[in-house]
């Protein structure tokens, strides 16, 4: 029969054994960043959609791509396009100690045109710092996220680093970027002279060839900051160098939403498609608590998407999905009875255990033995069960021997 229905447009099922790959990416991350003195943090899927509107009004994210509706209760509902907005929210509201230190991790939701590495519902690691201005936050933030790609074996990933200034530096250089793009408007395709409009910085995001000339010989924002903002930025590069992370200047680096001040970044992996090799983000967001009616809270984080670091793994043949998660695999010939409390038994004393139900043949319980990955196989018969025995046969070579059930875990280790 075929299946009545599919995975939504843009969504994907994980299964195992690739699924295993997801819990050892977001174990791998967590251990990264709460060694460093970050905690998680939990919140909703869905909030007011103000909350988002508040972060991005002139951003495609919130204005073209958010999942909004109404709820029972007549309240505007989005599901979460990105996290920090709900950090940020959840900090104002709860008012924790600062520097907040908090890592996250978990889906996010954009009605994007679905293609490899874009997708509708797709997942982030994160983490913020809010309450410091400490250009040494920035370094720690962007170092962490490095070192985080290179415990998964990735080599080939690059890191960009801008400055956008102050929210004050802003309007000047969007003035003479707007003049620059509005003397060129026959270069630039209609989807930008539509950007223009709504936000001249969003222009220079634009990957298409025709306009990247025009994109290089705009105006640097870097030209048009605050010394305080220029200061900054130095502090940040001299930390980096410091601590031996390599980085590259990119002076038309801008981000997708509105709220970003002084650093920001971008790590893209050379190993996929240059359209889709964004493997995560960030920068400071220096008047975003501010927004929510929190005090002044000066704060730095980024956002890494999970697909695309997977994506990057296989395009560099590393961090592979991890092997068997079981040990011994019981086979049991007798009806099944005698796995049932032999599974239970050793599970117990801490071992990894799994076994085959529906009192199946012995040849086609010995063949889900071998599938399972396990590196030994008990195996209980007529024989074995009238003696008080079991017999331990490995599964990747090596002589099977017969011994007593009560000696059974001992017995087992000498395999491991
Ligand atoms: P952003 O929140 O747009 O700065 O995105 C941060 C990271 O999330 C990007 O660098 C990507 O790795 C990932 N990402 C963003 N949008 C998508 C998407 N639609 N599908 C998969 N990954 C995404």
């Amino acid at each position: 029969m075929a299946p009545q229905f599919s995975a939504p447009i843009g969504t994907r099922d994980v299964l195992a054994p690739e699924s295993a790959r997801w819990s050892a990416l977001a174990a791998s991350f967590h251990n990264q960043f709460s060694s460093a003195g970050y905690g998680l943090v939990l919140t909703p899927i869905f909030e007011d959609l103000n909350v988002f509107l508040r972060v991005g009004e002139h951003t495609e994210i919130v204005t073209k791509e958010m999942y909004d509706f109404e709820d029972k209760g007549g309240r505007r509902i989005a599901l979460r396009p990105e996290n920090t907005a709900s950090v940020v929210r959840a900090f104002v509201e709860h008012r924790p100690l600062t520097p907040w230190k908090a890592l996250y991790l978990g889906p996010q939701f954009r009605y994007e045109k679905p293609q490899a590495g874009r997708l509708r519902q797709f997942h982030q690691v994160g983490a913020e710092v809010l309450g410091t201005m400490d250009p040494d936050a920035d370094v720690e933030i962007i170092s962490l996220l490095d070192g985080f790609y290179r415990s998964l074996g990735l080599r080939r990933v690059r890191l960009m680093v801008n400055t956008l200034g102050d929210a004050g530096d802003r309007p000047r250089y969007l003035e003479v970027l707007s003049a620059h793009f509005t003397a060129n408007l026959d270069v630039l395709t209609e989807q930008s002279r539509a950007t223009l409009a709504r936000n001249p910085l969003r222009v220079l995001d634009s990957k298409r060839p025709q306009e990247r000339d025009l994109i290089e010989a705009a105006p640097k924002l870097v030209d048009f900051v605050s010394d305080e903002a220029a200061a900054h930025f130095e502090r940040v590069q001299t930390g980096l160098t410091r601590i031996g992370v390599t980085f590259e200047l990119a002076p038309r680096l801008v981000r997708g939403l509105d709220y970003y001040t002084r650093t920001t970044f971008e790590f893209a992996a050379d190993a996929l498609d240059s359209a889709q090799n964004a493997v995560g983000g960030g920068g400071r967001y220096d008047g975003l608590a501010e927004e929510f009616g929190g005090p002044p809270t000066p704060s730095i984080g980024f956002a890494a998407g999970v697909e695309r670091i997977l994506m990057a793994c296989d395009a560099e043949g590393v961090f592979a999905v991890p092997s068997a998660t079981v040990d011994v695999f019981v086979v049991d010939t007798t009806g099944g009875q005698e796995a049932l409390t032999l599974t239970h038994e050793l599970r117990a004393a801490g071992l990894r255990v799994d076994r085959a139900f529906d009192a199946r043949s012995m040849k086609s319980q010995m063949k889900s033995a071998d599938r399972s990955g396990a590196s030994i196989a008990v195996l209980i018969g007529t024989d074995e069960l009238a003696a008080g025995n079991v017999t331990l046969r490995p599964l990747r070579g090596g002589e099977q021997i017969t011994v007593p059930r009560t000696q059974i875990v001992p017995e087992i280790r000498k395999f491991l």
